[in-house]
């Protein structure tokens, strides 16, 4: 089965293949070209439902017949930390601004934790993936907990992952191994739940 995916973003479309192997999974990128989803709503939930139904629409409109039954999934994903109320949240790709990139995203969270004279707070990580197809709609839910602190420390995974360290770790997501984040993850964790569904379409 194809699963088309609504992102581009390159660390989630590479998890995203490495825990579906078993799907064909294609970034909508590669079929259409790229536009801007205005990410409005007020809840993970609503924001993969915005993303996933707009890469169904404009796939049906522009390839109307040359893909047949269609499943497009959806990740809208981001980080949660206590000891900022919870932010950034929904607001995480965003976190330093309109158009910054994952490296002023992180080095904004950094910078925010030591305003409030910590140097670490439990935080979160929350991934809605929705499903959409021609006749359903299907949104689940993944979560990591663990500890973010006020440096960036290692190179792997991406976005606010070198200044995240799981629950049971003593090192980031930056040091760890891809083996690690791929059990634990909040995007693995909702994919578990997803291919339950995707396999019954
Ligand atoms: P979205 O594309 O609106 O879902 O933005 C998600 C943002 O949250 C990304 O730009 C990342 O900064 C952050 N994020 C989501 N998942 C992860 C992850 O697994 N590791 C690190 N950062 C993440």
């Amino acid at each position: 089965m194809k699963l088309i995916l609504a992102t581009s973003n390159k660390g989630k479309v590479r998890e995203i293949k490495a825990l579906c192997e078993d799907f064909e999974v294609i970034p909508y990128s590669e079929l259409i070209d790229e536009f801007e989803i205005i990410e409005d709503g007020s809840s993970f939930k609503e924001n993969a439902l915005i993303k996933a139904r707009a890469v169904f629409k404009a796939l049906n409109e522009e390839m109307a017949g040359e893909l047949k039954d269609i499943v497009v999934i959806a990740d809208d994903s981001g980080i949660s930390v206590d000891v900022l109320d919870g932010k950034p949240g929904i607001y995480s790709a965003r976190h330093a601004g309109k158009n910054a990139n994952d490296k002023d995203n992180l080095h904004k969270l950094i910078q925010d934790i030591k305003d409030k004279n910590v140097t670490s707070s439990p935080a979160h990580y929350t991934a809605a993936i929705a499903i959409v197809t021609k006749n359903s709609e299907y949104v689940v839910h993944g979560w990591m907990y663990g500890t973010a602190i006020s440096e960036a420390i290692g190179d792997g995974g991406f976005g606010y992952d070198p200044s995240f360290i799981p629950l049971g770790h003593d090192k980031t997501l930056g040091q760890l191994d891809d083996e690690v984040k791929k059990r634990l993850s909040h995007r693995s964790k909702a994919l578990e739940l997803a291919r339950v569904i995707i396999k019954s379409l």
